[in-house]
This record gives C-alpha cells, structure tokens and sequence, in this order.
C-alpha cells in the first residue's frame, strides 16, 4: 500500500503532467496562429507525450490501489515574444519537470517504496530526453536569429517529428506500452 504522503505526491504530478499538455496545446494555438505548422506539429505531438505521461501515473496509482485526486489545471500562457521565447519556456518548464520528479523519487526513496522509486526511473529517464529535445529547438532558433529563410527550414524539420509507436499503442489499446 502506498504511504497517503506519495500518493499525493503522485496527484500532483499527474497534475504538472496535465498542465504540461495544456501549456503546449497553448503553444500549438500560438504557432498555428503564425501560421508556423511545422512548430504547431511538434507541439501537437508534445501534448500527446504528456497525455501517455498523465496516463502512466494514473495507471500507477490504480495498479496499486491509491487514491487518485484530480485537482483544477491552471490556464497556461498563450503568447510569446517569439518562437524562440516560446521554445526556451518549454525548455525552462521541462527543468521543471524534471526537478519535480527527482523530488519525488527522493520521496519515494524516504518513505521506502521501491516500487515507486523503480517506476519514476523511467520518468527519470524521460526528462533527459525531454530536456534535450526543446533544448535542440532552442539552440536551432538561436542559430538561425531572425533570418527568415532559416525559421522555415526549421519549421519545416519540426513538421516531420512523429508520435511515438509506444504511445500510439497506449491510445488503441494495440499493445502492451513500454
Ligand atoms: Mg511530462
């Protein structure tokens, strides 16, 4: 049985996990609205990251017959200066994120839950590559500053990201998520 401190613990997360979908579909809306698709793509397919991410905890808790506690998500932000201002917020949230699931693991580790501290490694995981991947967008748009033609390559690359088969299986219920 998880301890009542983890498992509200676990209810917040799955809240910044929420509100991490809702702040990217605002930057989804913001580069559709500059009519970025490319930039507008790889947004859509972030809120679908954090949606798997949302569903994983929630799934966690139910395997181990927490309570789940839905708490209200606070309205994002939905302007930004640039596309790179927007970029270096995801990054800068990311960080975030990641602080957010080391504090939990340390958590997990002072309340003596292993199986906790086993399943936030993939999280751990995760936001090295989640980091690393808006970080990439910051560095390419710092590069190319304002120089148009650079922006549209860019946006162009963006638009050939593509959802993860894990999380496409997880959404139809095709197979087994890793
Ligand atoms: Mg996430």
């Amino acid at each position: 049985m998880m301890k009542k401190k983890l498992q509200e613990a676990f209810s917040n997360q799955i809240n910044e996990e929420l509100y991490s979908a809702y702040l990217y579909a605002a930057m989804r809306a913001y580069f559709e609205g500059l009519n970025l698709q490319g930039f507008a793509n790889w947004m859509r397919i972030q809120v679908e990251e954090e949606l798997f991410h949302a569903r994983k905890f929630v799934n966690f808790l139910f395997e181990r017959s927490a309570e789940v506690t839905f708490k209200a998500i606070k309205a994002p932000e939905m302007q930004w200066d640039s596309p790179l201002a927007a970029f270096e917020a995801a990054h800068k949230h990311e960080c975030h994120i990641s602080e957010c699931i080391n504090k939990l693991s340390t958590l997990a580790v002072n309340e003596d839950d292993h199986a906790s501290r086993i399943f936030l490694e993939w999280f751990v995981t995760e936001q090295v590559e989640e980091e690393a991947n808006a970080d990439a967008m910051v560095q390419n748009l710092r590069l190319v500053k304002d120089a148009p033609g650079g922006l549209f390559l860019l946006d162009r690359e963006a638009g050939q990201r593509v959802i993860s088969p894990t999380i496409v299986a997880d959404i139809t219920g095709a197979a087994a998520a890793g």
